[in-house]
C-alpha cells in the first residue's frame, strides 16, 4: 500500500483531476489517495468566513456565489457523461447549501470557521471520487472525518486512526484507490478541525505511518524539494534525497512544499517519502528516507515571523536552576523554542507564537531582566551532514553572510542544521548570499 498526498495546483483544474486519475491508476499499487483542496478554495473560504464573522453578511454572499460559479464550471468540464455531470452538480449542491446554512449562523463562531474551511477538501474528494466512477475504476471515499483526530493540544493522535483505520480498510480489499481528504480532522469535542494550513502533507504522512505504508508520495507543482527557497532565489535545483532529519529541519524551518510537522509520522515508522511533480511526473523528485548522500550542504530554509528574547537572570537563582524556571515558564504557556543562545549569566531565545508573550514575560520578570523583544525576525537554517569531523561547516556559512548582520547562532543541536537568526529585511540578501556561498555550481 502507497499513500499519494496532491496538492491544491495538482486538483485545481478540471484537465489536472484527469491527470491525477492517470498517475494513480499507471500501476497496480492499491493506494490512499490524499486530496487537497482545489487550488484558491481554502483562501476563499477562509475570506467568506471572515465576511461572517464582522457580520457583514453581503460581503459573504457575494462571495459563495462566486465560489459557486467557480465549482459549476469546474463540473461542467471535468465529466464527459451527462450522468457525471448530474453527479458532480448534486456534490455541489449539497455543500453549498450547507455553506449557506453555517453563514445563517449567529454569532459565526470558530466552530463555524472550521466546518467553514473543510468544505474545500469535502468538495474536491467527493468531485474526484465521482470523476473516477465515471472512469470506472475501482475506488471508494473513506470520510478523513471518521478516522483522524487530534487531542486536546492539536496533536494528532496517530494510534486511534490506526486502529480505526485497521478495522475500515478490510471492507473496501476489492479497491485498489480510496481517497480521502487531506486537512481536515476531528478535535476531542467531536467537532470538525484541521492540521493547520498547508495540513493535507501531515495527513499523508499519518496516513502512511498508521497503516506502514510502503511509501508516502506527496505530489505538488515542482520537482522536489529544492536547495534554496525557489520563489526567493534564482537558479535552484532540485536535492535528490535527503535524511529524515534533514527533511524535518527543512520544514520545520519553512519549507514550504512540506507541512511543518510532515516528516515526523513518517520517521516514526520508516517510511520514506518521495515528493513528485504533477506537472513533470517523470522528474526524479526528492527521496526522503533513513539514507544520506555524500554532500557537505543540501538545502536552505527561512522561517519568518520570529520573536527573540533576552532573558538575563538577576543572579538570585543558583546558576544549575535557571534554565529549567525558564523553560517552565514556557511549558506552561504552550509555547515552543525554535532556538536558544548562552551566555553566562544571560540567555536569548526564539519563539514563533507571541500569543502568550505577556505571561510569559510578566513571569520571567520575577527573577529575570528581560529587553524589550526583538520582533520581524527571521531564521535562517542550513541544512547538510555536519558531523564534528566535518571542517570548515561553520567557516564556509560565515564567509557567505560576512555582509549580513546575524543576531543569533545555532550550530551543534543536531548534525544536520546550522541556524541563524538574521532581521526579516535581510532574509532575501542571506538566502540569495548563501545560494553564492554554499551551492555556486
Ligand atoms: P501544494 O499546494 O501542492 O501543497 P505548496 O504551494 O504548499 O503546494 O508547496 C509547493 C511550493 O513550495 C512550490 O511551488 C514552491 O514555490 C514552494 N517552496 C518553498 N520552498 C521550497 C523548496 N525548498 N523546495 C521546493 N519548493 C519550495
Ligand atoms: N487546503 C488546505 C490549505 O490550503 C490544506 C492543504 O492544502 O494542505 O491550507
Ligand atoms: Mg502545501
Amino acid at each position: 500500500m502507497q499513500v499519494w498526498k496532491f496538492g491544491g495546483t495538482s486538483v485545481g483544474k478540471p484537465e489536472r483531476m484527469r491527470s491525477i486519475r492517470n498517475l494513480i491508476t499507471a500501476d497496480s499499487t492499491r493506494k490512499i489517495v490524499v486530496l487537497s483542496a482545489l487550488s484558491g478554495s481554502t483562501n476563499a473560504l477562509l475570506a467568506i468566513g471572515e465576511s461572517l464573522k464582522t457580520s457583514n453578511d453581503d460581503d459573504a454572499t457575494t462571495k459563495i456565489d462566486a465560489l459557486r460559479a467557480h465549482y459549476d464550471t469546474f463540473v461542467s468540464e471535468l465529466y464527459a457523461t451527462e450522468a457525471g455531470k448530474a453527479a458532480g452538480l448534486q456534490i455541489i449542491e449539497s455543500e453549498f447549501s450547507f455553506i449557506r446554512s453555517l453563514a445563517g449562523i449567529k454569532p459565526f463562531t470558530v466552530k463555524q470557521e472550521k466546518e467553514l474551511v473543510a468544505e474545500g477538501e469535502l468538495l474536491s474528494t467527493q468531485l474526484f471520487q465521482a470523476y473516477l466512477v465515471e472512469e470506472g475504476v475501482a475506488s471508494t471515499l473513506l470520510p478523513a472525518l471518521d478516522f483522524m483526530r487530534i487531542d486536546a493540544d492539536n496533536e494528532p493522535e496517530i494510534q486511534v486512526t490506526e486502529q480505526i483505520l485497521a478495522e475500515m480498510l478490510p471492507a473496501h480489499d476489492d479497491k485498489q484507490i480510496i481517497v480521502t481528504q487531506g486537512f481536515i480532522c476531528r478535535n476531542p469535542r467531536g467537532e470538525v478541525d484541521n492540521l493547520k494550513r498547508g495540513g493535507s502533507d501531515y495527513t499523508a504522512s499519518l496516513i502512511g505511518g498508521a497503516v506502514r505504508a510502503d511509501e508516502i508520495q506527496i505530489w505538488t507543482d515542482i520537482d522536489g524539494m529544492h536547495n534554496n527557497d525557489p520563489r526567493i532565489v534564482k537558479n535552484t535545483f532540485p536535492v535528490r534525497e535527503l535524511t529524515f532529519d534533514e527533511a524535518a529541519e527543512l520544514a520545520y524551518f519553512g519549507a514550504k512544499i512540506l507541512h511543518p510537522s510532515t516528516i515526523t509520522p513518517a520517521r516514526m515508522f520508516g517510511v520514506p517519502v518521495r515528493l513528485k511533480n504533477t506537472m513533470e511526473p517523470a522528474a526524479p523528485g526528492t527521496l526522503i528516507a533513513d539514507r544520506t548522500s555524500s554532500e557537505v550542504f543540501k538545502a536552505v530554509a527561512a522561517k519568518d515571523g520570529i520573536t527573540a528574547l533576552y532573558i538575563h537572570s538577576t543572579r538570585m537563582l543558583n546558576a544549575y536552576g535557571f534554565l529549567r524556571r525558564i523553560f517552565e515558564i514556557f511549558e506552561k504557556y504552550k509555547t515552543p523554542v525554535d532556538m536558544l543562545a548562552t551566555s553566562e549569566v544571560s540567555v536569548s531565545v526564539t519563539i514563533d507564537n507571541t500569543e502568550r508573550i505577556q505571561e510569559i514575560s510578566e513571569e520571567l520578570s520575577a527573577f529575570c531582566t528581560l529587553e524589550e523583544p526583538d520582533y520581524d525576525q527571521t531564521i535562517i537554517c542550513v541544512v547538510g551532514n555536519f558531523s564534528a569531523d566535518n571542517e570548515g561547516v561553520a567557516l564556509k556559512v560565515f564567509k557567505a553572510m560576512e555582509n549580513i548582520p546575524i543576531r543569533m547562532i545555532s550550530y551543534g543541536g543536531t548534525e544536520s542544521n546550522l541556524s541563524l537568526l538574521v532581521h526579516s529585511k535581510y532574509k532575501v540578501d542571506a538566502l540569495n548570499a548563501l545560494n553564492d556561498g554554499l551551492f555556486a555550481r
